[in-house]
């Protein structure tokens, strides 16, 4: 179910309506805010009889289950990195026949940025002169990270973080969750459905979520020493569980952002995270922590050494003065 994004929905349904879809399409936007749930919601839209994506038709209720035989999906598979070769030759296999059931095909490849460099080579024919019967919907978290060729070849649709209310809206009304309990989680996601969705699966989740924003006060009013342990302990954690450590990057940067915001005297749409600490704080260190920390979530994508890049980043995030509080660790 598409959560905030309906704009997509009725932008390709007019495109297709005025008969000038692209071939291509790149979906962008950060993790969990939507991208592969709008790109199956595209996929109705362009195979359903009615070019409307109803819900209702024999095409529609396919791409609902995964199984038109017209659509076809590729995906990270859960143990690996990135999209290896293999996938992609399968995956292409047979794309320039003609469709079966539908007037076209929607070849969906999800998370394009992850992949594999022969996988992404491997793809550049077919992404540069689809054959004619096939429309591509790429997503990506980085474009930057796919070959520019590519890039240039597709329609962009940017996927924004969606509104708290319109997250708590959707808990409440489609997943039977109570008023109170759907609007902490809706604050908490940051405007990203997909995470509101897995939080209230399983809520240690948000408990994490919570915990995070504590450290990263807790962090600034904290020794070098500290900072350093820290550091190494979340170090420790990026192999096997990268994604999780990502995670936290994100949910600082999201602060960071949130408090410059204020300090800028816009308010922030994201307040929840306990930073009135960080008030004290001058504006132009705000940003400084706030760029170093999206450099070092996109350094560690790009492989950089953990251990390195997190305690650079902690040691250059501004210190707060020790607040008057006996139990604080001094240096
Ligand atoms: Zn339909």
């Amino acid at each position: 179910m598409n959560i905030g994004h309906e704009w997509v929905i009725d932008f390709i349904r007019r495109v297709l309506a005025e008969g000038r879809a692209h071939h291509a399409y790149l979906l962008t936007g950060p993790t969990h805010v939507g991208k592969l749930t709008t790109a199956l919601a595209m996929a109705q839209v362009l195979l359903c009889e009615k070019q409307t994506g109803c819900g209702q038709c024999r095409h529609c209720q396919l791409v609902g289950r995964r199984i038109h035989p017209d659509l076809r999906i590729l995906e990270l598979p859960a143990d690996r990195r990135t999209i290896p070769i293999r996938d992609v030759h399968e995956f292409t296999q047979g794309i320039a026949l003609k469709p079966l059931e539908a007037e076209r095909k929607v070849y969906i490849i999800d998370s394009a940025d992850l992949l594999s460099e022969d996988g992404a080579n491997a793809l550049l024919k077919t992404i540069e002169e689809p054959p004619p019967a096939v429309t591509l919907l790429l997503t990506a978290t980085d474009p930057a990270r796919l070959l520019p060729t590519v890039v240039s070849r597709c329609h962009r649709l940017s996927l924004r973080r969606v509104p708290a209310e319109v997250i708590q809206e959707h808990l409440t009304a489609n997943l039977a969750v109570d008023a109170s309990q759907a609007r902490t989680i809706a604050e908490l996601s940051h405007g990203l459905p997909g995470w509101a969705i897995l939080a209230q699966q399983q809520p240690e989740i948000q408990d994490e979520q919570r915990q995070r924003g504590r450290d990263l006060a807790e962090l600034l009013q904290s020794s070098r020493l500290d900072r350093l342990k820290y550091a190494d302990t979340l170090a420790d954690r990026w192999s096997g569980h990268n994604e999780q450590v990502l995670d936290v990057l994100e949910i600082w940067i999201d602060a960071w952002r949130g408090l410059a915001l204020s300090k800028a005297g816009l308010t922030g749409q994201w307040q929840n995270l306990d930073l009135t600490s960080g008030q004290s704080l001058d504006l132009a260190d705000v940003r400084t922590a706030l760029a170093a920390t999206l450099d070092t979530l996109e350094a560690l994508k790009a492989n950089a050494h953990p251990r390195l890049a997190l305690e650079s980043l902690l040691l250059l995030w501004p210190r707060l003065p020790i607040q008057p509080l006996p139990a604080l660790p001094s240096r």
